[in-house]
C-alpha cells in the first residue's frame, strides 16, 4: 500500500542513533546541556503543551520523581531526545474515573512546569506531528514496558534499566531482556460491496471497528486474519493480503492492517469477543465517517481501522 506510513505513529522518521546507546558521554553532555531535551510521561501520557510535546532540560524539577536512567529515544534534526517517566508522582487530586475509562480526557498539572499538562495519548495523537507522533508513542511503550518488566523472567532477582533503556539486565543470572512487541492483526473483510465491523463489550456506546486479535506463536499473519474472524463470527476467509502497520502503544503492540476476502456472509458471534457484528455497505460507512449516521460510531481518527476504512472507501489501497 503506497500510503501506510501516513497512518497515525507511522512515518515519523526520527533517527534512532542506536550507536549512542552505549555512549554515556555523549548522553550526559546533552543531559547536561540545558537544551529541553526529555520528554517526561506520567503513567503513560506524554507531558503537552498547547499541541505539542513539552521537553524540559535534564536537570528540571518536574524530573525530581523520575527513577534513575534516561531513556535514550533518538536524534531529531540537530538535538538528542529522551524520555523519564515521574509515574511516581501524585498530582493533588486525580479523577480515577477519568484515568480508567476508554477516552481519558482528564489533564495533569505538575506545580513545577504549570504552563503544561500531562494528555492522554489516544486523544492528543491526531494533534501531533508525525515525529512528535513517533517519539510519543516511543516513549509511552518503552517505559510501559520497563514498569511492567522490572524483574528477571528467568531467575525473578530485580533486574537493571541499561543500554540507554534498550535493554534490561540481570545481574543475578546476566540475562538480557529485550522491550516486546505483540503483533496483532486488524482487519478489512470485505464481501462485494460490503463491510464487516464489529463492537467489543464496553465499547463506548454505537461504536463499531474492524474485527482484530493477537497472532499466535506459530501463526503467520494470513492465518491469523481467517483464525481471527472464524472465531468471532464463523465467517470463511479466503485471501488475505497485508496492507499497512501502526504502532499503538497500548501498552505494546503492533497492529498489522489487512484485507481479506470473505467466502461466506452469514455471522455466528462469539459474545466473549463480540458484542455485535454486521455487514455495511460502502454508502451507509460513508455516511457514519461524515458522523450522519444515526446510531453508528466508526473507530476515531488516528486509529489504523480508521485509515484502513477511509481509503477502501477511497480505492487507495494499491
Ligand atoms: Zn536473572
Amino acid at each position: 500500500m503506497r500510503l501506510a506510513e501516513t497512518v497515525t505513529f507511522g512515518g515519523g522518521g526520527l533517527e534512532r542513533a542506536a550507536e549512542l546507546r552505549g555512549d554515556q558521554a555523549a548522553l550526559t553532555a546533552a543531559l547536561d546541556s540545558g537544551d529541553p531535551v526529555v520528554l517526561p510521561i506520567w503513567r503513560g501520557k506524554p507531558l503537552m503543551a498547547g499541541d505539542a510535546l513539552q521537553f524540559v532540560a535534564g536537570d528540571h524539577a518536574i524530573l525530581a520523581d523520575a527513577p534513575p536512567g534516561r531513556l535514550f529515544l533518538g536524534r531529531d534534526g540537530e538535538g538528542l531526545r529522551f524520555a523519564a517517566d515521574i509515574s511516581a508522582w501524585e498530582p493533588e487530586a486525580v479523577d480515577k474515573a477519568a484515568l480508567d475509562s476508554f477516552a481519558d480526557d482528564s489533564r495533569q498539572t505538575h506545580p513545577a512546569l504549570p504552563e503544561a499538562s500531562f494528555r492522554e495519548l489516544r486523544l492528543a495523537m491526531v494533534a501531533l506531528s508525525a515525529r512528535e507522533a513517533e517519539i510519543a508513542a516511543t516513549a509511552k511503550a518503552m517505559l510501559g514496558w520497563h514498569r511492567s518488566h522490572r524483574f528477571c523472567a528467568k531467575c525473578g532477582a530485580e533486574s537493571r534499566f541499561d543500554l540507554a533503556g534498550w535493554h534490561r539486565r540481570c545481574p543475578s543470572c546476566n540475562a538480557l531482556h529485550f522491550p516486546r512487541t505483540d503483533p496483532v492483526v486488524i482487519m478489512l473483510i470485505t464481501h462485494g460491496n460490503d463491510l464487516l465491523i464489529g463492537r467489543s463489550p464496553g465499547w463506548p456506546q454505537g461504536m463499531y471497528s474492524l474485527l482484530a486479535g493477537f497472532v499466535e506463536p506459530g501463526e503467520t499473519l494470513e492465518a491469523a486474519v481467517r483464525r481471527e474472524v472464524a472465531e468471532e463470527t464463523a465467517i470463511r476467509v479466503g485471501r488475505v493480503n497485508y496492507l499497512s502497520s501502526q504502532p499503538w502503544p497500548y501498552p505494546s503492540s503492533l497492529m498489522f492492517g489487512c484485507i481479506g476476502e470473505a467466502l461466506s456472509r452469514e455471522i455466528t458471534l462469539d459474545p466473549v469477543e463480540l458484542e455485535d457484528a454486521f455487514w455495511i455497505s460502502r454508502e451507509d460507512l460513508v455516511a457514519a465517517l461524515a458522523g450522519h449516521h444515526p446510531t453508528l460510531l466508526p473507530a476515531r481518527p488516528g486509529a489504523i481501522a480508521r485509515f484502513l476504512m477511509e481509503n477502501w472507501l477511497a480505492d487507495r489501497l494499491d
